[in-house]
């Protein structure tokens, strides 16, 4: 192989990152098969009738909130996270459906100053406060599978980054759904905007909501009676669980025009629905686990398809220059160790470990990997500039 074939021609891939080969046209998986799947990421196909389906089903979901909307409390629960998402999802169900709904926040103990005071804002602005629950009791549970997580993974094909991101959220949601049967509130809304489809469309069923919701025994294994306080127990298994659903999955679903809406409507301050500033320090640390552990950003997996869906060859080509030369910037920034430095600083205080320790696991769990010596290569590459 030539060292012009280090980088997929048509997208950002590298050779030899998470089980992605380059071939002989200089093409990796994707983009030489469109049917190519990856343990860390496949494009998800949802077929005109199963979206169809779903939205006609969103609507009766709706009109049977309204219906009984006189006869309980609260018509729904809201995961709110204090995001863009979120934040607009609360506004639709009050300014548009006319629902009440019952509003759960969740502090993992990485939760942004910035997330919070938009949650302030938009319940100050909504008159909202009664119908909000603040949970930070949790914050020690989250610190222990995030360090469990972080000194326990195994897996030469799966990243970290992806792993903790699905774990982590099914805890949240697992919370969540835990106040709803609490309360007999039938119906859980996530938002989850339509590009989070990996694993579930538009709703996940009882079968998922029960085994996101039982940790693994591994993991069990370090847990007291307060951590699994939050998982489901038996009792709430046999209950009535809600239907815990993702309506940005079938209604109409625009970035911007939702940033725009929740900014003219004074809910949050202009700019504060930027996804980057209230993105998690977890995930960012993880993208530094992966960056050492399989010399590459995970990211990049999700830029790569953005790349591919751009059909006009000159908006691929700038989408592809673009994305390059983030990935590039992030992964110099995380090997010199001037990746978001304070974000850093605080993980690792958080859960009272050291970079330097983490380091060193993952060099001993590199150096098991059969990839090896093409992921030193990366890594090399990357720090000399010579990944092109
Ligand atoms: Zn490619």
């Amino acid at each position: 192989m030539t060292e012009e074939h280090i980088i997929c021609k048509n997208c950002i891939l590298v050779n030899g990152f998470l089980g992605i080969s380059i071939n002989d046209q200089g093409l990796c998986n994707f983009c030489s098969d469109p049917t190519y799947v990856n343990p860390n990421w496949s494009k998800v196909q949802i077929s005109p009738e199963r979206r169809e389906w779903a939205l006609n089903d969103w609507n009766e979901v709706v009109e049977d909130m309204q219906d009984n909307h006189n006869s309980s409390q609260y018509d729904c629960i809201i995961g709110y996270s204090g995001g863009k998402d979120s934040t607009a999802l609360v506004d639709t169900f009050i300014s548009e459906y006319r629902l009440n709904p019952f509003l759960v926040t969740i502090d993992t103990g990485f939760m942004t100053e910035v997330a919070k005071e938009n949650i302030k804002k938009t319940l100050a602005k909504m008159n909202l406060f009664k119908n909000h629950i603040f949970i930070d009791a949790t914050v020690s549970t989250f610190i222990k599978l995030y360090k469990f997580h972080f000194f326990h993974h195994r897996s030469n094909e799966k990243s970290l980054t992806v792993n903790i991101c699905h774990i982590c959220t099914d805890l949240i949601h697992t919370i969540v759904v835990k106040e709803a049967i609490k309360r007999s509130i039938p119906y859980v809304i996530i938002g989850f905007s339509p590009d989070q489809i990996a694993r579930y469309f538009y709703e996940t069923i009882p079968f998922d909501v029960i085994r996101d919701g039982t940790p693994y025994d591994q993991f069990k294994a370090i847990l007291d009676d307060t951590d699994m306080n939050w998982y489901l127990t038996s009792e709430e298994i046999e209950a009535n669980l809600p239907r815990v659903l993702y309506p940005y999955h079938v209604i109409d679903y625009n970035e911007r025009e939702i940033i725009t809406q929740i900014e003219e409507k004074k809910l949050i301050e202009i700019g504060k629905g930027d996804p980057v500033l209230t993105n998690c320090h977890v995930v960012k640390a993880a993208l530094l686990y992966d960056m050492y552990r399989y010399g590459g950003i995970t990211y990049a997996l999700q830029y790569a398809e953005l790349i591919r869906q751009e059909e006009d060859k000159e908006a691929r080509r700038k989408s592809r220059k673009d994305w390059l030369r983030l990935y590039k910037q992030i992964g110099k920034s995380i090997l010199n160790g001037t990746f978001n430095m304070e974000g850093m600083g605080i993980f690792f205080r958080k859960l009272g470990i050291s970079k330097e320790g983490l380091l060193e696991n993952i060099i001993y769990q590199r150096i098991q990997d059969p990839n090896f010596s093409q992921i030193i290569k990366n890594i090399d590459l990357m720090m000399s500039n010579k990944l092109r």
